[in-house]
This record gives structure tokens, sequence and C-alpha cells, in this order.
């Protein structure tokens, strides 16, 4: 079965994920949701999507009705995830939503819920998950190839440009780098070590308070403490380049990733020597295997659902207020 996929949000990333669906066997592109008429137009020709396929925001509800769509793809800034997620849930179509799926656990947990009660899943677009170098340290980790696992290191950050764009609105971005690029090393984390945090601690840096107004993180550094004893150190920024990294030490051995989430090739390597598993791009990858998940019930190795980004929302709360007090922030009710 093919997932018939509608993309909301027809901007940057969109561009990227509705080519690399191109090369999809079982996912392809079969509605479009804008507010630009002159861009579904061309998204029209380029997608040979049918006039009755595409909508706006105001008339998207009217996608419930429509067979030719299973599900619907939210690619919009973030803050207006949470609010479009639990509409299109009301359609009763799937919804795979971008990162961070909202702007906190709170927001996050609504829209868990909200497709709960509907009756529909929700995905979110953690395109690492199926990266095929990761999930071989992964199965390497489990399998006991580095021993106890002591020490996590996430490193996420760019030089963000122009600063009237939405990753620099508080309304729209609901944060800084972290909303956007930390949470790379968040998540990372987790599925690198395998656990879940206890604790978090944090520092916030900003040495541009004109381009990072309140409300938007330049540079946070965090810490993670796990279960197990072992402890992650991260770093997520809007100022410096050259930083997508990660590493991770266990008592007989070590992993890297560099870069580790960036579009790719992503280059791995271990104790053990070079990771080369072939690079396909992640978003062909991502579509592929989501569509198994929707329509065939498959389950990934790494989860991505709703409640597997919900994990990173409240950990996501937990640094900022551990940024506001300086102190250090439990997390075991996660
Ligand atoms: P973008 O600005 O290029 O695209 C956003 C689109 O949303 C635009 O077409 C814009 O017109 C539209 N939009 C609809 N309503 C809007 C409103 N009220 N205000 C502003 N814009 C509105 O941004 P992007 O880089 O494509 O990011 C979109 C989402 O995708 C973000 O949540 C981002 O975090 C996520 N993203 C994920 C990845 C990834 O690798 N998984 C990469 C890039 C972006």
């Amino acid at each position: 079965p093919v997932l018939r996929v509608a993309l909301m949000g027809l901007g940057s990333y969109a561009t990227r994920v509705a080519e690399a669906m191109q090369a999809c066997q079982k996912a392809k592109i079969t509605g479009l949701i804008s507010g630009t008429p002159a861009k579904l137009k061309t998204w029209q020709g380029k997608y040979n999507v049918p006039d009755q396929n595409c909508y706006n925001y105001e008339t998207f509800d009217a996608i419930r009705n429509n067979p030719d769509i299973d599900a619907v793809y939210v690619l919009t800034p973030n803050a207006l995830h949470h609010d479009e997620v639990i509409r299109v849930a009301k359609t009763g179509k799937h919804v795979i939503c971008e990162k961070p799926m909202g702007l906190n656990a709170k927001e996050g947990a609504e829209m868990v819920t909200a497709c709960k009660a509907a009756g529909v899943k929700l995905l979110v677009g953690y395109r690492m998950h199926f990266e095929p170098n990761t999930l071989e340290i992964i199965r390497m980790r489990n399998e006991g190839a580095f021993g106890k696992i002591k020490f996590f290191q996430g490193l996420s950050g760019f030089r963000i440009g122009d600063p009237k764009q939405w990753r620099l609105n508080k309304q729209l971005a609901g944060g800084g780098s972290l909303m956007d690029i930390g949470i790379y090393s968040i998540n990372g984390a987790r599925y690198m070590t395998g656990e879940e945090p206890l604790w978090v601690t944090a520092q916030e840096t900003k040495t541009d308070p004109v381009k990072f107004k309140d409300g938007v993180d330049e540079t946070i550094q965090f810490q993670l403490g796990f279960p197990s004893g072992a402890v992650a150190s991260c770093l997520s920024t809007y100022s410096m380049n050259y930083l997508d990294r990660f590493f991770l030490d266990g008592e007989n051995g070590f992993a890297e990733l560099q870069p580790a989430t960036n579009y790719g090739p992503i280059k791995g390597r271990t104790h053990k020597g070079e990771l080369n598993y072939p690079h396909i791009a992640h978003q062909t990858r991502q579509m592929e295997e989501m569509s198994d998940i929707l329509l065939a019930g498959k389950q990934p190795i790494v989860p991505v659902d709703g409640g597997e980004a919900l994990k990173d929302l409240k950990i996501i709360d937990a640094i900022y207020q551990a940024t506001q007090t300086g102190k250090k922030v439990e997390l075991s009710a996660l």
C-alpha cells in the first residue's frame, strides 16, 4: 500500500521532503495545504496534485471527506504545530508533525491526547531514527559492544542568518536554538545511551541580545543524568558553526557521529572502525518507514510517535527551567 500524504506549509523543509518523496515507493504526495495561491499552483504542477486536493488554512478541515489523503504532514513554524495537528486529528487523518512537536510538554500532551481521542496516529519527523549508521551504533550498544555506557556528548549548532526569520521570533519559534537544533542533542542523548534522563542542569549565555531577544536562546549548555549513572554534556547554539557531533563513550569502546544529524551523508566510527552504510536522503527513508508504520503497523527500532516527542518536550521544559533558576531539575516523573 502507498501512503497518500498532504503537505501543510510549503516552505523550505517541505520542499526538501517533497523532492525526497519522489524516490519513495510506499509514499506519495496527493494533497497540498498553503495560504499562498501562487505557491499552490506551482506545487500542483510540479507534483501533479488535482484542484480538489488543494486546501488553505481556512478550508483544510474538509480533508475529512477526501478519500485520496491518508495523512497530513505539518511543516509550518513551531508555534503553529499544536493547533494544526489537533485540527488534522479531528479530520480522522493520521498526522506527521515536524520537530519540535509543540512548544512545551503541555502542548505535546494535548496533541497526543487529541490524536488518541480521534483514533489517528501521530508521528514526528525524527529522520535520524531511520539513519543506518545511527541504527548500527544502537544495535552495537544493545549487543554490549561498548560495555557499560558512561558518557554522551552532543554538539548541535549553527550560525543563524537573517534576523527577521521566524526562528528568531519567540511568538513563532517558541524559543531559540534549543527548540530548533538543540533538540537533536536532547533526542540523541536518549537514543545513543538508550536511557531516559533523571535530571537536568543547564546554563544559558547570550552575546547578542539584539539578535536574540527575550525568550530566544542563543546558546545553552546542558547536562543530563541517567539511571545507570551515565551523564551527558550538550551544547545548543545559534552562534557557532561546525557543531554537529555525537560522541558515546563506554567502558569497552566508543562511537562517534560527525556529522551526526545534518542532511548527510552521516559519518560514523567506533573503536572497531568506520561505519559505511550508504547514504539515502533521510526524508526518503523516513517516509518509506512512516508508510509502513501508519499503514502496516510496523514498529520502528527507535520510536517516532507523539509519546516519544513528548519526552523531548519535557526535557526542553526542564532545561529552560534550569537556565532560569540555576538549579538542578529532577525529571523522575518523565
Ligand atoms: P520555512 O519558513 O521555510 O517554512 C514554513 C512554511 O510555513 C512557509 O511556507 C510559510 O509560508 C508557512 N506558514 C504557514 N503559516 C504561517 C504563519 N502563520 N507564519 C509563518 N509562516 C507560515 O521553515 P522551515 O525551515 O521549512 O521549517 C518548518 C518546520 O520544519 C519547523 O517546525 C522546523 O523546525 C522543521 N524543520 C525540520 C527539519 C528536519 O530536518 N526535520 C529541517 C528544517 C525544518
